[in-house]
Protein backbone atom coordinates (compact mmCIF):
# COMPACT_ATOMS: atom_id res chain seq x y z
CA UNK A 1 0.00 0.00 0.00
CA UNK A 2 1.31 3.49 -0.99
CA UNK A 3 0.32 6.77 1.10
CA UNK A 4 0.47 9.72 -0.64
CA UNK A 5 -0.15 13.70 0.88
CA UNK A 6 -2.74 14.24 -1.98
CA UNK A 7 -4.77 12.18 -4.39
CA UNK A 8 -6.22 13.71 -7.03
CA UNK A 9 -9.05 11.36 -9.23
CA UNK A 10 -9.73 13.01 -12.90
CA UNK A 11 -7.56 14.43 -15.67
CA UNK A 12 -9.36 16.99 -17.41
CA UNK A 13 -8.72 20.55 -17.09
CA UNK A 14 -9.90 21.10 -13.59
CA UNK A 15 -7.72 17.79 -12.26
CA UNK A 16 -4.28 18.64 -14.31
CA UNK A 17 -4.51 22.10 -13.43
CA UNK A 18 -5.04 21.27 -9.76
CA UNK A 19 -1.82 18.72 -9.81
CA UNK A 20 0.12 21.75 -11.74
CA UNK A 21 -0.62 23.71 -8.29
CA UNK A 22 -0.07 20.94 -5.80
CA UNK A 23 2.70 19.81 -7.47
CA UNK A 24 4.65 23.64 -7.40
CA UNK A 25 3.58 23.58 -3.77
CA UNK A 26 5.42 20.31 -3.35
CA UNK A 27 2.97 18.22 -2.61
CA UNK A 28 3.80 15.72 -5.27
CA UNK A 29 0.34 14.66 -6.06
CA UNK A 30 -0.93 11.22 -7.25
CA UNK A 31 -3.01 11.63 -10.05
CA UNK A 32 -5.67 8.73 -11.40
CA UNK A 33 -6.24 9.81 -14.64
CA UNK A 34 -8.31 6.62 -15.77
CA UNK A 35 -8.15 4.68 -18.91
CA UNK A 36 -9.87 7.74 -21.57
CA UNK A 37 -7.65 10.95 -20.01
CA UNK A 38 -8.00 14.36 -20.92
CA UNK A 39 -11.98 14.85 -19.99
CA UNK A 40 -14.48 16.16 -22.25
CA UNK A 41 -11.76 18.48 -24.49
CA UNK A 42 -10.55 15.04 -25.65
CA UNK A 43 -13.78 14.79 -28.07
CA UNK A 44 -13.79 18.49 -29.34
CA UNK A 45 -12.50 19.69 -32.07
CA UNK A 46 -10.34 22.85 -32.03
CA UNK A 47 -10.33 25.14 -28.85
CA UNK A 48 -10.70 28.65 -29.49
CA UNK A 49 -11.43 30.53 -26.36
CA UNK A 50 -8.64 28.67 -23.83
CA UNK A 51 -7.00 32.11 -23.47
CA UNK A 52 -3.68 32.12 -24.49
CA UNK A 53 -4.12 30.78 -27.64
CA UNK A 54 -4.80 33.11 -30.16
CA UNK A 55 -4.90 30.85 -33.07
CA UNK A 56 -6.81 28.17 -31.05
CA UNK A 57 -5.83 25.10 -30.49
CA UNK A 58 -6.84 21.53 -30.50
CA UNK A 59 -8.38 20.00 -27.37
CA UNK A 60 -6.19 16.72 -27.13
CA UNK A 61 -2.89 18.98 -27.70
CA UNK A 62 -4.10 21.45 -24.71
CA UNK A 63 -4.84 18.68 -22.80
CA UNK A 64 -1.24 16.75 -23.27
CA UNK A 65 0.29 20.48 -22.63
CA UNK A 66 -1.81 20.50 -19.21
CA UNK A 67 -0.36 16.76 -18.20
CA UNK A 68 3.02 17.40 -19.23
CA UNK A 69 3.07 21.08 -16.76
CA UNK A 70 1.86 18.93 -14.50
CA UNK A 71 4.42 16.22 -14.90
CA UNK A 72 7.03 18.62 -15.16
CA UNK A 73 6.54 19.77 -11.35
CA UNK A 74 6.29 16.00 -9.69
CA UNK A 75 2.64 14.59 -10.33
CA UNK A 76 2.74 10.87 -10.84
CA UNK A 77 0.25 9.47 -13.01
CA UNK A 78 -1.38 6.42 -12.51
CA UNK A 79 -2.97 5.25 -16.01
CA UNK A 80 -6.53 3.47 -14.60
CA UNK A 81 -9.50 4.09 -13.47
CA UNK A 82 -10.35 4.36 -9.82
CA UNK A 83 -12.90 1.45 -8.70
CA UNK A 84 -13.76 2.27 -5.09
CA UNK A 85 -13.22 5.00 -2.33
CA UNK A 86 -13.17 5.07 1.33
CA UNK A 87 -13.19 9.07 1.89
CA UNK A 88 -14.97 9.58 5.55
CA UNK A 89 -11.87 9.25 7.95
CA UNK A 90 -9.04 11.41 8.16
CA UNK A 91 -7.35 8.45 6.61
CA UNK A 92 -8.83 8.29 2.80
CA UNK A 93 -8.38 5.26 1.11
CA UNK A 94 -8.69 5.01 -2.85
CA UNK A 95 -8.44 1.26 -4.61
CA UNK A 96 -7.89 0.71 -8.13
CA UNK A 97 -8.88 -3.03 -8.72
CA UNK A 98 -6.37 -4.63 -5.75
CA UNK A 99 -4.21 -1.71 -5.40
CA UNK A 100 -4.83 0.39 -2.31
CA UNK A 101 -3.51 3.81 -1.59
CA UNK A 102 -3.76 5.91 1.49
CA UNK A 103 -3.99 9.59 1.68
CA UNK A 104 -5.18 12.68 3.71
CA UNK A 105 -6.99 14.23 0.67
CA UNK A 106 -8.59 14.18 -2.34
CA UNK A 107 -9.16 16.13 -4.54
CA UNK A 108 -12.39 15.16 -6.94
CA UNK A 109 -12.48 15.98 -10.31
CA UNK A 110 -13.96 13.53 -12.53
CA UNK A 111 -15.93 16.03 -14.38
CA UNK A 112 -19.30 15.34 -16.05
CA UNK A 113 -20.50 13.47 -19.47
CA UNK A 114 -22.87 14.96 -22.00
CA UNK A 115 -25.35 13.00 -22.66
CA UNK A 116 -26.10 11.72 -26.04
CA UNK A 117 -28.92 10.06 -27.68
CA UNK A 118 -27.31 6.34 -28.14
CA UNK A 119 -27.70 6.62 -32.15
CA UNK A 120 -25.63 4.70 -34.19
CA UNK A 121 -23.48 7.58 -35.96
CA UNK A 122 -23.41 10.14 -32.76
CA UNK A 123 -19.94 9.16 -31.83
CA UNK A 124 -18.05 8.87 -35.61
CA UNK A 125 -19.44 11.86 -36.40
CA UNK A 126 -18.24 13.64 -32.83
CA UNK A 127 -16.56 17.04 -34.13
CA UNK A 128 -17.77 16.05 -37.73
CA UNK A 129 -20.63 17.93 -37.55
CA UNK A 130 -22.17 16.06 -33.93
CA UNK A 131 -21.13 18.36 -31.15
CA UNK A 132 -22.54 18.55 -27.20
CA UNK A 133 -20.61 22.45 -27.03
CA UNK A 134 -22.52 25.18 -28.87
CA UNK A 135 -20.11 27.72 -26.95
CA UNK A 136 -17.25 25.09 -27.54
CA UNK A 137 -17.84 24.43 -31.33
CA UNK A 138 -20.43 27.03 -32.44
CA UNK A 139 -17.81 28.88 -35.00
CA UNK A 140 -17.43 26.73 -37.21
CA UNK A 141 -20.86 26.84 -38.73
CA UNK A 142 -20.67 30.13 -40.18
CA UNK A 143 -23.79 30.88 -42.74
CA UNK A 144 -24.68 27.20 -41.87
CA UNK A 145 -27.77 25.16 -41.29
CA UNK A 146 -27.90 23.38 -37.80
CA UNK A 147 -30.03 21.87 -35.09
CA UNK A 148 -30.21 21.92 -31.83
CA UNK A 149 -31.53 18.57 -29.88
CA UNK A 150 -33.50 19.34 -26.48
CA UNK A 151 -35.98 21.35 -24.61
CA UNK A 152 -34.40 22.68 -21.52
CA UNK A 153 -32.54 25.89 -20.96
CA UNK A 154 -29.21 24.73 -22.42
CA UNK A 155 -31.39 24.14 -25.57
CA UNK A 156 -32.75 27.36 -25.74
CA UNK A 157 -29.13 29.23 -24.71
CA UNK A 158 -27.50 27.28 -27.55
CA UNK A 159 -30.00 27.57 -30.20
CA UNK A 160 -29.87 31.36 -29.86
CA UNK A 161 -26.39 31.42 -29.20
CA UNK A 162 -25.82 29.39 -32.54
CA UNK A 163 -27.92 31.87 -33.96
CA UNK A 164 -24.54 34.25 -34.26
CA UNK A 165 -22.90 31.97 -36.56
CA UNK A 166 -25.22 29.64 -38.78
CA UNK A 167 -28.35 31.02 -40.88
CA UNK A 168 -30.65 28.74 -39.62
CA UNK A 169 -31.31 26.68 -36.63
CA UNK A 170 -33.48 23.95 -36.14
CA UNK A 171 -35.04 23.53 -32.70
CA UNK A 172 -36.02 19.86 -32.24
CA UNK A 173 -37.80 18.58 -29.10
CA UNK A 174 -39.25 15.29 -28.27
CA UNK A 175 -42.57 17.15 -26.88
CA UNK A 176 -44.90 20.46 -27.24
CA UNK A 177 -43.95 21.11 -23.73
CA UNK A 178 -40.50 22.36 -22.94
CA UNK A 179 -38.52 22.25 -19.54
CA UNK A 180 -36.77 25.52 -20.14
CA UNK A 181 -38.08 28.87 -18.52
CA UNK A 182 -40.72 30.47 -20.22
CA UNK A 183 -38.40 33.86 -21.10
CA UNK A 184 -36.27 31.32 -22.91
CA UNK A 185 -38.33 29.34 -24.94
CA UNK A 186 -40.03 33.18 -25.75
CA UNK A 187 -36.78 34.70 -26.70
CA UNK A 188 -35.57 31.32 -29.01
CA UNK A 189 -39.46 31.75 -30.22
CA UNK A 190 -38.70 35.59 -31.68
CA UNK A 191 -35.64 34.52 -32.82
CA UNK A 192 -36.45 34.27 -36.56
CA UNK A 193 -33.12 32.08 -37.86
CA UNK A 194 -34.76 29.56 -35.27
CA UNK A 195 -37.42 27.20 -36.17
CA UNK A 196 -38.95 24.74 -33.72
CA UNK A 197 -39.39 21.15 -34.94
CA UNK A 198 -41.82 19.76 -32.07
CA UNK A 199 -42.96 16.40 -30.94
CA UNK A 200 -39.91 14.99 -32.91
CA UNK A 201 -36.99 12.56 -31.75
CA UNK A 202 -33.84 11.98 -33.92
CA UNK A 203 -34.32 8.55 -35.92
CA UNK A 204 -30.45 8.71 -37.33
CA UNK A 205 -27.29 11.16 -37.95
CA UNK A 206 -26.93 11.12 -42.04
CA UNK A 207 -23.53 12.05 -43.69
CA UNK A 208 -20.66 9.51 -43.93
CA UNK A 209 -17.38 11.75 -42.89
CA UNK A 210 -19.40 15.13 -42.05
CA UNK A 211 -23.17 15.17 -40.75
CA UNK A 212 -25.27 16.11 -44.09
CA UNK A 213 -28.27 15.84 -42.00
CA UNK A 214 -30.96 14.18 -39.88
CA UNK A 215 -33.72 11.63 -40.03
CA UNK A 216 -36.66 12.38 -37.54
CA UNK A 217 -39.72 10.92 -36.65
CA UNK A 218 -42.58 12.35 -35.67
CA UNK A 219 -43.54 10.92 -32.40
CA UNK A 220 -47.40 11.83 -32.71
CA UNK A 221 -47.42 10.25 -36.32
CA UNK A 222 -44.43 7.74 -36.59
CA UNK A 223 -43.62 9.95 -39.78
CA UNK A 224 -40.13 9.97 -40.96
CA UNK A 225 -38.70 12.98 -42.71
CA UNK A 226 -35.45 14.09 -43.10
CA UNK A 227 -33.43 17.75 -42.69
CA UNK A 228 -30.38 18.85 -44.68
CA UNK A 229 -27.87 20.27 -42.21
CA UNK A 230 -24.38 20.68 -41.36
CA UNK A 231 -24.77 20.40 -37.62
CA UNK A 232 -26.21 18.61 -34.81
CA UNK A 233 -25.59 19.98 -31.13
CA UNK A 234 -27.21 17.88 -28.47
CA UNK A 235 -28.32 19.35 -25.41
CA UNK A 236 -30.03 16.86 -24.00
CA UNK A 237 -28.25 17.66 -20.19
CA UNK A 238 -24.66 16.23 -18.68
CA UNK A 239 -24.45 13.46 -16.12
CA UNK A 240 -21.86 13.94 -13.41
CA UNK A 241 -19.12 11.29 -13.26
CA UNK A 242 -20.27 10.07 -9.40
CA UNK A 243 -21.23 6.70 -9.55
CA UNK A 244 -18.00 6.12 -7.37
CA UNK A 245 -18.89 8.78 -4.19
CA UNK A 246 -22.47 7.74 -4.44
CA UNK A 247 -23.55 7.56 -0.58
CA UNK A 248 -20.73 8.46 0.94
CA UNK A 249 -20.94 12.60 -0.63
CA UNK A 250 -23.08 15.18 -0.39
CA UNK A 251 -24.54 15.56 -3.89
CA UNK A 252 -27.47 17.62 -5.70
CA UNK A 253 -30.52 15.77 -6.82
CA UNK A 254 -28.86 15.26 -10.10
CA UNK A 255 -25.80 13.86 -8.77
CA UNK A 256 -23.75 16.89 -9.18
CA UNK A 257 -21.10 17.58 -6.10
CA UNK A 258 -22.12 20.02 -3.51
CA UNK A 259 -19.14 22.30 -3.31
CA UNK A 260 -18.64 25.51 -1.38
CA UNK A 261 -19.60 23.85 2.19
CA UNK A 262 -17.10 25.56 4.08
CA UNK A 263 -17.54 29.70 3.16
CA UNK A 264 -13.38 29.91 3.33
CA UNK A 265 -12.72 27.31 1.13
CA UNK A 266 -14.91 27.20 -1.91
CA UNK A 267 -14.08 23.87 -3.12
CA UNK A 268 -14.77 21.93 -0.27
CA UNK A 269 -17.60 19.13 0.16
CA UNK A 270 -19.34 18.04 3.30
CA UNK A 271 -16.26 15.81 4.51
CA UNK A 272 -13.12 17.11 5.75
CA UNK A 273 -10.09 16.79 3.51
CA UNK A 274 -12.35 15.92 0.40
CA UNK A 275 -12.37 18.85 -2.38
CA UNK A 276 -13.97 19.15 -5.54
CA UNK A 277 -13.13 20.80 -8.53
CA UNK A 278 -14.38 21.65 -12.39
CA UNK A 279 -17.70 20.22 -13.82
CA UNK A 280 -18.62 17.33 -11.43
CA UNK A 281 -19.78 19.93 -9.19
CA UNK A 282 -20.92 22.43 -11.86
CA UNK A 283 -23.42 21.86 -13.88
CA UNK A 284 -23.93 25.89 -15.06
CA UNK A 285 -20.22 27.23 -16.59
CA UNK A 286 -19.10 23.83 -17.63
CA UNK A 287 -16.07 25.83 -19.51
CA UNK A 288 -12.59 24.37 -19.82
CA UNK A 289 -11.53 27.79 -17.94
CA UNK A 290 -13.73 27.03 -15.27
CA UNK A 291 -12.14 23.68 -14.55
CA UNK A 292 -9.09 24.80 -14.73
CA UNK A 293 -9.83 27.92 -12.81
CA UNK A 294 -11.67 26.12 -9.66
CA UNK A 295 -8.64 23.35 -10.32
CA UNK A 296 -6.13 25.89 -8.99
CA UNK A 297 -8.75 26.55 -6.19
CA UNK A 298 -8.87 22.80 -4.95
CA UNK A 299 -5.28 22.68 -4.86
CA UNK A 300 -4.83 25.77 -2.98
CA UNK A 301 -7.66 24.65 -0.39
CA UNK A 302 -5.85 21.25 -0.12
CA UNK A 303 -2.91 22.82 0.13
CA UNK A 304 -3.90 24.65 3.28
CA UNK A 305 -5.74 21.77 4.80
CA UNK A 306 -2.64 19.70 4.90
CA UNK A 307 -0.64 22.04 6.18
CA UNK A 308 -3.35 22.57 9.12
CA UNK A 309 -2.36 18.70 9.77
CA UNK A 310 0.93 19.19 9.81
CA UNK A 311 0.26 22.30 12.52
CA UNK A 312 -2.08 20.24 14.38
CA UNK A 313 0.39 17.34 14.53
CA UNK A 314 3.19 19.96 15.87
CA UNK A 315 0.89 21.27 18.07
CA UNK A 316 2.00 24.69 16.70
CA UNK A 317 -1.85 25.11 15.81
CA UNK A 318 -3.07 26.71 19.15
P1 LIG B 1 -32.47 19.71 -18.75
O1 LIG B 1 -33.15 20.86 -18.11
O2 LIG B 1 -32.41 18.43 -18.03
O3 LIG B 1 -33.17 19.49 -20.17
C1 LIG B 1 -32.83 18.41 -20.97
C2 LIG B 1 -33.76 18.41 -22.19
O4 LIG B 1 -33.34 17.37 -23.04
C3 LIG B 1 -35.21 18.17 -21.84
O5 LIG B 1 -36.04 19.01 -22.58
C4 LIG B 1 -35.44 16.72 -22.23
O6 LIG B 1 -36.72 16.45 -22.74
C5 LIG B 1 -34.46 16.55 -23.36
N1 LIG B 1 -33.99 15.17 -23.45
C6 LIG B 1 -33.42 14.42 -22.48
N2 LIG B 1 -33.10 13.20 -22.95
C7 LIG B 1 -33.52 13.18 -24.26
C8 LIG B 1 -33.49 12.20 -25.27
N3 LIG B 1 -32.95 11.00 -25.07
N4 LIG B 1 -34.00 12.52 -26.48
C9 LIG B 1 -34.54 13.75 -26.71
N5 LIG B 1 -34.59 14.72 -25.78
C10 LIG B 1 -34.09 14.44 -24.57
O7 LIG B 1 -30.92 20.05 -19.11
P2 LIG B 1 -30.25 21.45 -19.54
O8 LIG B 1 -31.10 22.17 -20.51
O9 LIG B 1 -28.84 21.12 -19.88
O10 LIG B 1 -30.23 22.28 -18.17
C11 LIG B 1 -29.54 21.79 -17.02
C12 LIG B 1 -29.70 22.78 -15.86
O11 LIG B 1 -28.94 23.97 -16.14
C13 LIG B 1 -31.15 23.21 -15.68
O12 LIG B 1 -31.38 23.38 -14.31
C14 LIG B 1 -31.21 24.54 -16.39
O13 LIG B 1 -32.23 25.40 -15.90
C15 LIG B 1 -29.81 25.10 -16.12
N6 LIG B 1 -29.42 26.03 -17.20
C16 LIG B 1 -29.75 27.34 -17.03
C17 LIG B 1 -29.42 28.25 -18.01
C18 LIG B 1 -29.77 29.70 -17.81
O14 LIG B 1 -30.45 30.01 -16.84
N7 LIG B 1 -29.31 30.58 -18.67
C19 LIG B 1 -28.82 27.84 -19.18
C20 LIG B 1 -28.51 26.49 -19.34
C21 LIG B 1 -28.85 25.60 -18.34
P3 LIG B 1 -38.00 16.38 -21.78
O15 LIG B 1 -38.29 17.79 -21.39
O16 LIG B 1 -39.04 15.75 -22.64
O17 LIG B 1 -37.61 15.52 -20.61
Amino acid sequence: MKKKSLIIIGSGPAGLSAAIYAARANLMPLLFEGYQSGGQLMITSEVENFPGFKDGILGPELMAAFRAQAERFGTEYITADVTKVELSGSNKIIWEENNKYETNCVIIATGATANLLGLKRERALMGRGVSACATCDGFFFKDKTVAVVGGGDSAMEESIFLTRFAKKVHLIHRRDAFRASKIMVSRAEKNPKIEFVLDSIVDDILGENLVSGIRLKNTKTNKLFELKLDGVFMAIGHTPNTDLFKGQINMDKKGYIISSNDKSRLTATNLSGVFACGDVQDSRYRQAITAAGSGCMAAMDAERYLENILLDQTGLSK
